[in-house]
């Protein structure tokens, strides 16, 4: 079979590489399934997988194929399969519980403190850009036939999950926490989706992105969906309490490393600023309100956290809000869906979309590699 690979810290290096094509049977205890891909999503991690700034070859190969954000069709499943059938839509979580800490021990593998980890088309194992891949069934979500048109969404929205997760489990320390107002740095595909989730509890929401506002799709995408879009060119994020007042929660997605200075002066008491942005530079920035930002983190008692990968319950957290939008909004995520390339053999033209995106004006990019 067919798969799109890099040689990774090899700048531009993606080919295609010829496979065997996987089986159950490589997937040990009858537990294994079979997955025809039908889509693969591609972000600003594969994008710098192949710039050569990141990703590792699993071990005893000198290449990686590429993809975590995916959703297939399961071909076939083990005989202790009992909750996936053939012709079922899935998409694969990305991280395995490989390494050696406490939390892959207990499956909670998206907290490992290894700093080896395994993820999909990532790290150290062979992703989803492929014809075929093989999987245990606990790592796969099954997705309703409603959302299959959208459903490759769900990798990039199960980052937002756990982030949000990670913030109603740490506001639990206030006993009552009624978050009104958020705001959302970066409005690409991860911010839409953030706005999307927080829209889904109820917030009032808030954009912020670089490009004016003026014929932006992604800016009237968030009106679609009841947000406001400011570009951070006109007004900052720390200005703009001013015009809607301080922020309960603020979620940042910019992939701008300086801009959470600014977000820390903006958000209001015992409110909560999660960073899902992995900034690979080394970027420097001065001109930090120091004083100003500690005082208001102690006395305010303000949080900030990090947020990377998602487990499953993160995913299914993911495919309720997904079902609840196309409920709520029908057709909002499929317009987030902009830019579809047929056929693994047009890698190159994924990657010139993904290296130019606001020439192409693209929000999401996706290969299509079967039909559903
Ligand atoms: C993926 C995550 C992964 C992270 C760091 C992101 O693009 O969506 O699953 O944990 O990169 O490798």
């Amino acid at each position: 079979m067919k798969a799109v690979a890099v040689t990774p810290r090899t700048p531009n290096s993606a080919h295609l590489v010829e496979m065997d094509k996987p089986s159950m049977e490589d997937i040990h205890g009858g537990s294994g399934v079979l997955v025809e891909v039908l889509r693969v999503g591609a972000c600003g991690t594969d994008r710098e997988i192949n710039n050569g700034e990141y990703g590792i070859a699993p071990d005893g190969f000198d290449f990686l194929v590429l993809g975590h954000e995916n959703f297939g069709k399961v071909s076939e499943v083990g005989e202790n399969v009992k909750d996936l059938a053939a012709g079922d839509y899935v998409v694969a979580t990305v991280r395995r519980p490989r390494g050696s800490s406490i939390y892959d021990q207990i499956g909670e593998q998206d907290f490992t403190t290894d700093n080896q980890y395994f993820e999909r088309g990532i790290s150290r194992l062979h992703g989803y850009m492929a014809e075929y891949y093989a999987e245990s069934a606990d790592f796969l979500i099954k997705i309703p036939a409603a959302i299959s048109e959208v459903a490759v969404l769900l990798e990039p929205l199960s980052i937002i999950e756990k982030g949000l997760k990670q913030a109603s489990d740490i506001q639990e320390r206030l006993k009552i926490w009624r978050p009104k107002t958020a705001a959302v740095l970066g409005t690409g595909n991860v911010g839409l989706l953030a706005m999307m989730a927080l829209r889904m509890r109820g917030y009032e929401v808030h954009g912020f992105g670089r490009d004016p506002k003026a014929g932006y799709l992604n800016a009237e995408l968030c009106d679609a969906i009841g947000a406001t879009y400011d570009s951070t060119a006109e007004i900052s994020v720390a200005a703009s309490v001013d015009k809607y007042s301080e922020y309960d929660l603020i979620f940042e997605c910019t992939g701008y490393s300086p801009i959470i200075f600014d977000a820390m002066q903006a958000l209001n008491e015992n409110g909560i600023l999660v960073l899902a942005s992995v900034t690979g530079g080394d970027r420097k920035t001065d001109q930090v309100p120091s004083d100003v930002i500690n005082q208001k983190f102690v006395l305010g008692n303000r949080v900030m956290v990090g947020t990377v990968n998602a487990n499953r319950e993160h995913f299914e957290l993911g495919v309720r809000d997904l079902v609840l939008c196309e409920a709520s909004y029908p057709g909002w995520l499929s317009r987030m869906l902009t830019h579809r390339v047929e056929g693994l053999e047009n890698y190159q033209k994924v990657f010139d979309i993904l290296n130019n995106s606001s020439r192409y004006k693209a929000i999401k990019t996706y290969f299509e590699i079967a039909k559903a």
